[in-house]
């Protein structure tokens, strides 16, 4: 990743031009940074921020110049300014600082589509939540707590098993050393939990079927350790009737409806002090690199921002 200077971005129609002030970054920057997902170089990583409104092209309705705006889901927000389409932006509440919103965006939302639409929670549900320190494992473990479920989180170490403790979870595994199944098992009096939502991949998502209660549902909707292996569907019926879904945050806020309904949620909670955002750690733009080596490197815990 190289800095370098850029053309400011003109907005065309249905479009505004963003002064950002903050932008997130998430474990998919990694996968378009390895080539793990596509994209033509050179390419402008980052798919969240949040700042000003300074201009808009033709028939823009959503927000006006001036706006403080946040936004997840178009790429290119390492940067000073972006140009993003109108629709995606959100405008921010007044009691919401800049930096919480743009910190916000991407995993609030997508922990708010896991645990209110994928695979709804209510209460007297019980739910594994891997990396549960984790950026959007954090999210995750709140918002099961808000619906009244059990919550079991994985983490690494001490410290992140604190982070996870003071989020609500009811109990946390160390997956580095312990069985995570058997754990699950001991928990649940044999039963398994209702679903499991699985950010981890590799390394998690073959012993977790094992974990799961008869019919229960496996939510793979990450690969922070690499890819998960494919599995023969028979696999599903043996484990116990299984359902398995591989989610992604696009196919749930596909529409303004959509987008409106999981940002205002997450933006108000966050507002009225329901909801907790971690902001671990704020680097200059010009440090990118460094953030992506500690996001990969496992060393931390909630959110980590570039500023411009
Ligand atoms: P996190 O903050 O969760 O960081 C990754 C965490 O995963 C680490 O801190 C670590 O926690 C854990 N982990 C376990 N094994 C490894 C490993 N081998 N290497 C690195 N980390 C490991 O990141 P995000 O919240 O940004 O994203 C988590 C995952 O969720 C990513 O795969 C991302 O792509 C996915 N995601 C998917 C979305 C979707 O809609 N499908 C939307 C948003 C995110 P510990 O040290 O406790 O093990």
């Amino acid at each position: 990743m190289e800095l370098v200077e850029a053309p400011i971005p003109t907005p065309g129609p249905g479009q505004a031009q963003v002064k950002i002030e903050a932008a997130g970054v998430n474990f998919i920057d990694v996968y378009f940074r390895i080539g793990l997902y596509k994209a033509d170089l050179p390419v402008t990583l980052g798919q969240e921020a949040a700042g000003t409104v300074t201009a808009i092209g033709e028939g823009v309705t959503e927000v006006a110049v001036g706006d403080r705006v946040a936004y997840a889901m178009t790429r290119g927000s390492y940067a000073e300014y972006a140009v993003v389409p109108s629709w995606q932006l959100i405008k921010i509440p007044d009691h919401v600082d800049t930096r919480t919103a743009a910190a916000a965006m991407l995993q609030g939302m997508t922990a708010h589509y896991l645990t209110h639409s994928a695979f709804p929670l209510k209460a007297g549900d019980t739910t594994l939540v891997h990396a549960a320190a984790g950026g959007a494992g954090r999210l995750i473990v709140q918002m099961a707590k808000m619906l009244g479920a059990r919550v079991f989180g994985t983490v690494s170490t001490e410290e992140k098993a604190a982070l996870t403790k003071a989020a609500g979870c009811d109990e946390v595994i160390f997956y580095t050393r312990q069985d995570f199944v058997a754990e699950v098992k001991r928990l649940t009096n044999g039963r398994g939990v209702d679903v499991i939502y699985d950010s981890v991949g590799q390394a998690t998502f073959p012993k977790g079927l094992d974990g799961l209660r008869p019919r229960g549902m496996m939510v793979l909707f990450g690969q922070s350790s690499g890819a998960a292996p494919p599995i023969d569907p028979l696999l599903l019926n043996q484990k116990g009737s299984l359902f398995l879904t591989r989610p992604t945050l696009a196919h749930y806020c596909a529409n303004r409806e959509d987008l409106l309904w999981r940002a205002c949620d997450v933006l108000q909670w966050i507002a009225s002090g329901k909801l907790e955002v971690r902001i671990d750690r704020t680097y200059p733009l010009s440090e990118a690199a460094q953030a992506h080596r500690d996001l990969e490197g496992r060393r931390t815990a909630g959110k980590i921002l570039l500023i411009p």
